[in-house]
């Protein structure tokens, strides 16, 4: 038997949770389903921090901020959560967009100082600053183990029917919406949902891939890589900590690095500390979860220069996917039947709730989602 659905959200990681608590605060009847269980680790949104850093200069990106941190305040407010740590962000070195990104924060009223490295060693002595420090105390740390059961919570108080260990294994867009066969413990079920909201991450090409092609339809290439932060053991207990961003120069001291590095506590955890976007390329679904040596001990490197604060010597590997666009700008988009959200990178989780506010928008039809997150750009 054929049941029909209204909408169907695919992926309850950040962006179809925030999806199914947008749409179930707009009275819709929404299924979420989600391949593997509650708070499993194997794709993007796992762990209890990621950076809110609010280092950024482009408008769309800076409206989304401060939607972002209005909507993360309602979302403490309706769950009685506390998910933003409001510890600070710094971003330090030879980066010139920095005079960019705080005029543009100061136009959007969000907080952004200038301080000397020397003031900054002070403030935070488990970092080694370097030229410029750009402060961001609106920043912080927002934790996606409370965030995610959160909005699937309060989605649920308002009639959204979560199913986990649900795995869609087929996707035919219709006339009249999508077919979806969904492989769970009870068997396969065949659904007809009048549109979807596919947030699949790593998995969103092969969950698209044939469907689209056969009806000539595309979407920027998604490039998946395996992300290996480390948390290193704090070696300095009476050292503050904000969440940071180091951006490389051309000099000898940047030798070795792979890209810039990001970084923040993790109560009980220690200083993660990682590299941006240069993972090996993977399938989501044959993936090692082992970190790659060579750029590990050059992660250690970086600790034992930069971080005084840390035991460079000891530390966990953490694994975790990147799905990245070309341009590194997200997919928001609806193509017929089908809401896109795709390519959140490293850089997604601090904008999740105005994620799902524009899914929210184009599964209802009440408003376009910016010309740069478009599907045909
Ligand atoms: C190491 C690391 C550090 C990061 N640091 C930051 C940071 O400091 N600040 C920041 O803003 N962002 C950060 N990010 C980015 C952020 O975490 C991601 O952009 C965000 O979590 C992506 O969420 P998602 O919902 O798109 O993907 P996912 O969480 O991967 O969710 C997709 C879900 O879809 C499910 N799924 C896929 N296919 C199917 C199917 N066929 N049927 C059913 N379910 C399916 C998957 O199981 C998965 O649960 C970081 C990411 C990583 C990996």
């Amino acid at each position: 038997m054929n049941t029909v659905l209204d909408t169907v959200v695919i992926g309850g990681g950040a962006m179809g949770s925030a999806a199914a608590w947008a749409l179930a605060r707009r009275g819709r009847q929404v299924t979420l389903v989600e391949q593997f269980g509650p708070g499993h680790t194997i794709g993007a949104s796992h762990g209890t921090t990621r950076n809110l850093n609010p280092g950024y200069h482009q408008p769309e990106y800076v409206a989304m901020l401060a939607e972002g941190l209005s909507l993360w305040d309602e979302l403490e407010q309706e769950s009685g959560e506390q998910l933003l740590a409001r510890t600070g962000v710094v971003n330090h070195g030879p980066e010139p967009r920095f005079a960019d990104v705080a005029a543009a924060l100061a136009q959007a009223g969000i907080r952004a100082e200038f301080i000397h490295p020397a003031e900054a060693a002070e403030r935070w002595r488990g970092i080694r600053f370097d030229q410029k420090v750009l402060h961001l105390p609106d920043g912080g740390q927002l934790n996606p183990d409370a965030a995610l059961p959160a909005m699937q919570r309060l989605a649920v108080v308002r009639g959204a029917d979560i199913r986990h260990h649900t795995r869609v294994v087929d996707f035919q867009v219709m006339d009249d919406g999508v077919r979806l066969a969904l492989e769970s413990a009870a068997g396969t079920d065949v659904v007809t949902a009048a549109q979807v909201v596919v947030t699949a991450g790593g998995w969103t090409e092969k969950l698209l891939g044939g469907a689209f092609n056969s009806r000539g339809l595309r979407i920027p290439r998604l490039r998946v890589t395996q992300e290996q932060p480390a948390h290193f053991r704090v070696a300095d207990p009476g050292a503050q900590w904000p969440g940071f961003n180091h951006y490389p120069g051309t000099g000898a001291e940047y030798k070795g690095w792979y890209s810039p590095v990001y970084g923040m506590q993790t109560p009980g955890e220690g200083i993660k500390a990682g590299w941006h976007g240069v993972g090996p390329v993977v399938d989501p679904d044959r993936r090692s979860f082992q970190p790659e040596p060579v750029q590990l001990a050059a992660l250690q490197e970086y600790a034992r220069t930069w971080l005084p604060g840390v035991d460079a010597d000891s530390f966990e590997a953490v694994s975790c996917t990147y799905t990245t666009t070309p341009d590194e700008d997200f997919i928001l988009d609806r193509i017929g039947p089908v809401v896109i959200g795709a390519g959140f990178s490293g850089h997604g989780f601090k904008f999740t709730p105005v994620i799902g506010r524009i899914l929210a928008d184009l599964a209802t039809g009440t408003r376009d989602a910016p010309e740069i997150f478009r599907a045909g750009r």
